[in-house]
């Protein structure tokens, strides 16, 4: 089931988005803001983003850019009152998959969100099956690993946790967001279990692959 972040500070609008989206097998989130937007958005567990452009805070425009130059590849839709060329283009090149004018029909934002999905998915199984980062290749439809020519079997967990290093290169990941990720949001967020297993991932796959980053997480050395 696809998850869309709704970036939307007009509460009539947000639910508008959201309740047709639900109502047509979606799962969503509204971020009423831009600090909001940025942070939902870096977590990872959305499939698309609906943003409007006009927030209190930083601009959507902004938002895009912050995004797009940590290299967040997260499809994006614009949502906007502003109509004019000018940023259109702006948004367009920066980053923005696609641009519709506000007042909309949702049936017309449904379509494009539509092929927006499909054609990440068709991305994702083309391009990405399989991950390498240094002399370390994960190959996501066997599950395979492989260090230099050797085969290294990793358990289910380890190797979820290794792709979302693997899927972030050079990014900085703290434990929250990795517990989220690979454990899911019930997991004690007092737990060392991710400290384990990043010992276990460096053990199999390198000692200096995955850094340590004080204060902040371990980051995916690329
Ligand atoms: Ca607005």
């Amino acid at each position: 089931m696809s998850k869309i972040l709704i970036v939307e500070d007009e509460p009539k609008i947000a639910t508008f988005i959201e309740k047709g989206l639900r109502s047509h097998g979606f799962m969503t989130a509204i971020a009423g803001d831009a600090k909001h937007a940025l942070l939902m958005a870096i977590d990872g567990e959305f499939d698309l983003m609906i943003l409007d452009l006009g927030l209190p805070g930083k601009d959507g425009l902004q938002i895009l850019e912050e995004l797009r130059g940590q290299g967040e590849l997260l499809p994006i839709i614009i949502l906007s009152g502003r109509d004019d060329i000018q940023t259109k283009v702006a948004g367009f090149e920066g980053g923005a998959d696609d641009y519709l004018t506000k007042p909309f029909r949702f049936e017309e934002l449904l379509v494009r969100l539509r092929v927006r999905l499909r054609s990440r998915d068709n991305h994702t199984n083309s391009d990405e099956i399989v991950l390498k980062i240094r002399n370390v290749t994960l190959d996501l439809r066997t599950r395979k690993v492989k260090v230099g020519d050797r085969s290294i079997e990793l358990p289910a967990r380890e190797f979820t946790l290794a792709e979302t290093f693997f899927r972030h290169p050079g990014q900085v990941m703290s434990r929250e967001q990795l517990l989220d990720r690979v454990w899911g949001y019930d997991y004690d967020p007092g737990s060392n279990i991710v400290d384990v297993y990043v010992g276990y991932l460096r053990k199999k796959l390198g000692s200096d692959l995955i850094e340590t980053v004080r204060g902040m997480g371990y980051r995916l050395r690329s």
